[in-house]
């Protein structure tokens, strides 16, 4: 007889016991959501994260296989494995309840009918992307089907990172806040350039920086209207869907460090450092956005302001249904809070 211990391995329990999750979160509403992500690279632990919460539903879409260097800094193991299918192994593990559709295809060959029919009962799209063309191409998918969406992504260098929001109660779209970002993407595709930084340098640890903040943000989507912290959380936020994060203490954007800008923190305060997030509204537009007007029927008028310096400002539809909330079970109307401010810098290209 064998004195080896028996090993004994561990079966994921079907659900998960979030009990003790609620008070600020409305766990039955996530266990009915449907949580969709394009990019499955850097998202491991956003996942995970979710699926802790009592997330079970899940569409992967990503065509990538683990490679070596993934191991290191995006919390995948099974080198070699398509990542979908290591994401949903990873998720089984966690909850065996569950159900991921596996989509191992580049997004942006979709066609709109075959986009359409994949995540159009989706509660919430999750873009980690490493290219600017897939950012893009989910803004026009996100207004088309009217799904609550976030882009996340770590500058080139990872002294900073962004988490752009945008639900159909939000006038703003990913293009509206980015503009400057489409502009100069244009300008670069134009010269035969690409503006996608490498994600050399990102640790771990920064995407769990940002993963936790941007886990909030996912919950807030896909609870939206509950009385509650994360139910809230959304509309308190209201338009301030520009979300930036200091990863690294010398970090700056044109010369700038945009947090200290923004807070108004002063040289001499040496309280601070870094690991901070401001939350920022768009500001006036410089032009017309074409994925409203294409997709939206918003209009844009041209105005000139007591300085002589022009923007645009929305016309909405007569019709326009923005406070339209997509509905999870429990799911309530809410009206988004629109107030007035400047947003005067645009950041990086950015990347997981
Ligand atoms: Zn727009």
């Amino acid at each position: 007889m064998s004195n080896t211990p028996e090993l004994i391995m561990p079966v994921a329990p079907a659900g998960i016991n979030t009990s003790r999750l609620e008070g600020p979160l409305s766990t039955d509403r996530l266990s009915d959501a449907i949580v969709a992500v394009l990019g499955v690279g850097g998202s491991m632990t956003k996942l995970e994260s979710l699926a802790r919460c009592g997330v079970r539903r899940f569409k992967l879409c990503d065509f990538d296989v683990v490679e070596p260097t993934n191991v290191a800094r995006q919390g995948h193991e099974a080198i070699g494995q398509l990542k979908v299918e290591a994401a949903a192994h990873r998720l089984k593990q966690i909850n065996s309840s569950v159900e991921v559709t596996t989509v191992p295809l580049d997004c942006t060959t979709l066609s709109d009918e075959e986009a359409a029919r994949i995540f159009s009962d989706a509660h919430l799209i999750i873009v980690t992307v490493d290219r600017f063309t897939a950012d893009a191409w989910a803004n026009q998918l996100a207004l088309r089907l009217q799904v609550p969406t976030m882009w996340i992504g770590v500058y080139g260098g990872a002294g900073g990172a962004e988490i752009v929001f945008w639900h159909p109660g939000l006038e703003s779209c990913f293009r509206c806040v980015m503009e400057h970002r489409y502009r100069l993407q244009h300008e670069a595709s134009e010269n035969g350039v690409s503006l996608d930084p490498a994600s050399d340098g990102t640790l771990f640890q920064d995407i769990m920086i940002v993963d936790g903040i941007a886990g909030h943000i996912a919950l807030g989507l896909l609870t939206r209207g509950e009385d509650n912290y994360f139910g809230r959380l959304i509309d308190e936020l209201g338009d301030r869907q520009f979300l930036q994060m200091k990863l690294r203490h010398d970090w700056l954007l044109r010369g700038q460090d945009p947090v200290r800008h923004v807070l108004g923190i002063s040289n001499e305060n040496d309280s601070y450092f870094c690991w901070n997030t401001i939350a920022r509204r768009n500001g006036p537009m410089a032009g017309p956005c074409p994925d409203c007007e294409a997709l939206r029927g918003h209009r844009f008028e041209e105005q000139v302001d007591d300085d002589g310096r022009k923007h645009f400002v929305r016309i909405l539809p007569e019709t326009d249904a923005l406070d339209v909330v997509r509905t999870i079970p429990g799911d309530a109307q809410v009206v988004p809070t629109t107030v007035e401010d400047e947003t005067d810098s645009e950041p990086d290209s950015v990347s997981l």
